[in-house]
């Protein structure tokens, strides 16, 4: 996939993309199945579809799975659960409480069940397989638990031993990074994470912390640059290895296209400055987001990967999961004067 002409292994830049795969384990906060099973189902379709778009282009991405999708049916769902949860002052936060809305297996409940979308994704070339953790696991909506979260992540790593897959990265849910978390996750070997946006108003916080005003600010920047470009560095952290979001894909969601072409553009600048320089761009999304108007998406999707692919060609600058991003950073670094 990354072309042999060029310099990857002594640079750390490249083109980032992760997906959250979540189903309905990561909308219960805002969304039910009747108000958003329509765009859950249509993971079915967009996931194969952007599989077979990467595969042909040569795209690397993360993958970062809800640990509880990732099972062939109910009971052994049921019997992979921690036994020490979290408790959520919010309700709404607490993932364990839709477990009894779990349907017998995937062929009859695919709002929870997503294994073979999992398997699908481990047998395509250059895709890392990375956890979202287990239950969705909220770190900063209340005190963190941390003995709860640790509990999930073994339950997420023990999710991926059926696949021999053993996760490096992490994509924390709502981007809710902490100190004890990153540890709790490196002491695990998953010493890789997203960080969240280099916008302040993408800084990481509970609900309480999110308003109107923050939300519609981070609307208007996925349109018009009110902050500067979205450009990124890799960055170590103690144990851990950042590689910060530069944005979120925002969907197409019906009516005008302007808005959509507006990102597009904006998106294309981005990167157009990231492979120049060198540096990071690092664009995520859901898979549900494609899951409504999937044709309008998957052909804006595909509008980026095309043009990644013409920087590659001009700038050699690589495509690359956050795993082998962090690597080359983790290389480049070693290959610095004065380095031991
Ligand atoms: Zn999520």
């Amino acid at each position: 996939m990354v072309s042999a002409q060029d310099n990857s292994q002594f640079s750390s830049g490249g083109f980032v993309l992760s997906l959250d795969l979540e189903l309905m384990w990561g909308v219960y906060g805002s969304h039910s199945i009747d108000s958003y099973g329509q765009n859950i189902l249509g993971v079915r379709r967009a996931v194969p579809a952007m599989l077979d778009l990467f595969e042909a282009e040569g795209v690397a991405a993360t993958w970062a799975c809800v640990g509880l999708l990732m099972f062939e049916n109910r009971d052994a769902l049921r019997a992979a659960l921690p036994h020490r949860r979290p408790q959520f002052s919010n309700a709404r936060d607490d993932t364990y409480a839709f477990i009894d809305a779990v349907g017998p297996d995937e062929a009859s409940d695919p709002y929870h069940f997503g294994l073979s979308l999992v398997r699908e994704i481990a047998a395509r070339p250059d895709q890392e397989l990375a956890t979202h953790t287990f239950a969705h696991f909220y770190c900063l909506e209340d005190q963190l638990d941390v003995p709860a979260f640790a509990a999930d992540i073994d339950a997420a790593i023990a999710a991926f031993e059926p696949l021999n897959v053993r996760p490096r990265s992490i994509v924390f849910p709502r981007n809710q990074v902490t100190k004890d978390a990153q540890a709790v996750c490196a002491a695990r070997g998953i010493d890789v994470y997203r960080g969240p946006g280099p916008f302040r108003m993408d800084r990481p916080g509970g609900r309480a912390q999110q308003s109107t005003l923050r939300r519609g600010l981070r609307l208007a920047n996925s349109y018009v640059p009110l902050c500067g470009p979205a450009v990124v560095d890799v960055a170590r952290e103690g144990d851990a290895t950042n590689v910060p979001a530069s944005r979120f894909l925002r969907p197409y969601s019906g009516g005008a296209m302007a808005p959509a072409r507006l990102q597009i553009n904006l998106i294309k600048r981005e990167m157009a400055q990231a492979a120049r320089q060198n540096r990071l761009f690092h664009l995520w999304f859901h898979p549900h987001n494609f899951g409504t108007h999937t044709d309008e998406n998957l052909a804006l999707l595909a509008e980026i990967v095309a043009f990644w692919r013409n920087l590659n060609d001009r700038f050699g600058w690589p495509s690359r999961t956050m795993a082998q991003a962090a690597d080359a950073a983790r290389n480049t670094a070693a290959q610095m004067p004065g380095a031991a």
